[in-house]
């Protein structure tokens, strides 16, 4: 799903705005309370885990004018259980039951709390597969907590009904009767609704036929043979003008890409929609071939400025190249393979967001690419917390967050690319997507960092540590000098939030001479690192992360000659060493003393005659506390306190 991002940063700030007051810790306390109870609204039942989902039927009478939905929902399913006697379902209460037909029977149901709970005439086996019908009806438009049904108007000049259905990531229930899981697949579906003469209902897979039923109806039916999570299957209808744009892979090989759009539109979106193609093609290339090729891809215009990927036919605000990008990605990322659970929708969001990035690499530029990566960066910085992991899934406005599932997960996986390589990183992301778990499935983080760790010959444990589970991000403070063509380069990093002690990761650096430039990447291992290196022409000025690879904030200063220290220390406090570096001069001499005043080391390098600038002394087996280090240099004595950690 794309969200609107403005509107969450609206309420964000407007939040924060708030004065502290006992108000305030009454709204804690009501915001707490609406967690707990929307926790408990989203809590599993054990009846609905006992049975698989083979297919459905679903069939609608949608009576556009008058806000009204009939519905018939048929179910073919296999006990996991023995001795199943009762199946339960997700429905809203809101929506009126009329009967439950088994084997031509009528049976007896309990419908409250959200679910409808059915008892049968009989046990059933486990593994028989077996079916009933659920008939209903109501306005699934009105009352419903996640307007997962629409019924509105479109074109302000000739105002024409229009209805759509947005699920994720918990409103399937607001308009049929279903199980919301997030573990098993519907194999197969098929659609069939009645809409008014003059209206085409669009929904996933293949249009099998539209026919006239009487003088005012047309009933169209549309059917799926590939898996789909329940929250993607999705319908829309309005007067809709359809066209097809083509992906052609050969003669005999197209992939049609059916546009539904409303007739106001249809200008601008026949201009627009064929950008897809090369969408298409670029994503095949790096993950495969679209995954439901055997049917069709598709849009169908809602009246939502965002898009909702539902499978095989994404329902789109606009046509434009990010959302197009966007709602694209996800059928391979999102619908092909689903998050296997809410905290990681990332897996949904993060790929999308990234493949919409790689269609500035691919169709635009690298410096536009850059710079859409910088905005990012921006985006994601501007608040020092916050995980990818989403923690509390029944929050939405967490779930759909925009700084963090979206602009967060693209990053890490931006920084993944970085750190493993582009081989790497689009060879294990491809066998991700071709695990047997995960095609048609539904993936976790550990699958694809699995995966990725394969593909690079990396462990990866570290990496998913800081940039998954952690917060926040690096802040360095880079302080750079050079003496003639050597280069010496000093990185402090501060991590912005406590969860994360370091963050681990190579860092590039652009080192600008009058006729040369060059690249230098330095993997710097604690808080305060110093690199130097020499180059082979005289370095003018130095550009960090010139490609925008790395999510961080970032200060830069050169030192010149007048302002370097004559001996510095790093990192401070230290753990196991402790490196001195002397810019202008020479070591001759280091002692070390503990706060006792007794000597803990001694070198002397002028009787040794080794000639020094830079040294490492093993302090692991000091007692923790504060010490000096006595450095004497041929330009002095340098006294340098720190701390032994
Ligand atoms: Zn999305």
């Amino acid at each position: 799903m794309c969200v609107l991002r403005n509107c969450l940063f609206l309420i964000v700030t407007t939040i924060s705005l708030f004065s502290f007051s006992q108000n305030d810790y009454e709204q804690i306390i009501k915001n707490e309370k609406k967690k707990i109870d929307s926790k408990l609204l989203f809590k599993k039942s054990i009846l609905t885990e006992s049975y698989n989902i083979v297919y459905h039927r679903l069939e609608f009478d949608l009576k556009l004018d008058n806000n009204y939905l009939y519905g018939k929902i048929t179910t073919y399913f296999n006990p996991l259980k023995p001795a199943f006697n009762i199946i339960q379902f997700d429905a809203e209460d809101y929506l009126k039951i009329d009967s439950v037909i088994y084997k031509n029977e009528k049976m007896s149901f309990i419908h409250s709390n959200k679910q409808l709970t059915i008892s049968l005439s009989k046990n059933i086996e486990i593994g028989t597969l077996d079916s009933l019908s659920v008939y209903y009806q109501g306005n699934p438009g009105l009352n419903n907590p996640y307007k997962s049904f629409v019924f509105d108007m479109h074109n302000a000049n000739d105002l024409h009904p229009v209805a759509w259905t947005l699920s994720e990531p918990y409103g399937s229930k607001g308009w049929w009767i279903c199980k919301e899981s997030l573990s098993d697949k519907i194999d197969s579906t098929d659609i069939l609704i009645k809409v008014k003469k003059g209206n085409t209902a669009v929904s996933n897979g293949l249009l099998v036929f539209e026919k006239s039923i009487n003088d005012s109806q047309v009933l169209f039916h549309w059917k799926h043979r590939y898996p789909i999570a329940t929250y993607l299957i999705a319908i829309a209808a309005t007067n809709y003008i359809r066209y097809s744009d083509n992906v052609i892979y050969n003669v005999n090989d197209t992939l049609p890409i059916e546009n539904f759009v409303y007739p106001e539109s249809e200008n601008e979106a026949r201009i627009k929609t064929p950008q897809t193609i090369k969408m298409i093609k670029l994503y095949d290339s790096l993950f495969g071939v679209f995954p439901f090729k055997k049917e069709k891809y598709g849009h169908a215009q809602f009246g939502i400025s965002g898009g909702m990927e539902h499978q095989t036919i994404s329902f789109m605000g606009s046509f434009n190249f990010d959302l197009t990008a966007h709602e694209l990605a996800h059928q391979w990322f999102g619908d092909a393979t689903t998050c296997g659970s809410w905290s990681e929708l990332w897996l949904n969001e993060g790929f999308a967001t990234y493949l919409n990035m790689l269609c500035y690499e691919n169709f635009v530029s690298g410096k536009e690419f850059t710079s859409k990566m910088e905005n990012l960066n921006a985006d994601i910085t501007k608040v020092s917390d916050g995980s990818v992991y989403i923690g509390d899934t029944a929050n939405t406005s967490r779930l759909f967050s925009g700084r963090l599932t979206y602009s967060k997960g693209a990053f890490l996986l931006h920084m993944l690319r970085w750190k493993i390589g582009d081989n790497a990183f689009f060879g294990g992301v491809k066998n991700y997507l071709q695990n047997p778990k995960c095609k048609y499935g539904f993936g976790t983080t550990q699958l694809l960092k699995n995966e990725l760790e394969n593909s690079s010959g990396k462990n990866l444990d570290e990496f998913f540590k800081d940039w998954y589970t952690g917060e926040g991000f690096p802040q360095f403070d880079i302080s750079w000098g050079n003496k003639g063509n050597k280069i010496w380069i000093r990185i402090n990093q501060t991590p912005s939030h406590h969860s994360v002690q370091f963050f681990n990761i190579p860092l590039p650096f652009l080192i600008k001479g009058i006729s040369k430039d060059t690249i230098l990447v330095f993997d710097p291992i604690s808080k305060d690192n110093t690199f130097t290196e020499t180059l082979d022409f005289l370095p003018e000025e130095i550009i960090f992360d010139p490609q925008k690879w790395i999510l961080s904030k970032s200060f830069i200063s050169k030192i010149t000659d007048q302002t370097l220290p004559e001996v510095s220390i790093y990192p401070n406090p230290a753990y196991d060493f402790l490196n001195l570096y002397c810019y202008k001069s020479q070591i001759l001499k280091i002692e070390v003393i503990d706060f006792s005043g007794k000597t803990v080391y001694k070198n002397d390098y002028e009787s040794d005659k080794i000639i020094k600038n830079h040294n490492s002394i093993d302090i692991s087996k000091f007692c923790e506390g504060i010490y000096i280090a006595k450095v004497q240099t041929s330009n002095g004595n340098v006294p340098i306190k720190f701390i032994k950690k």
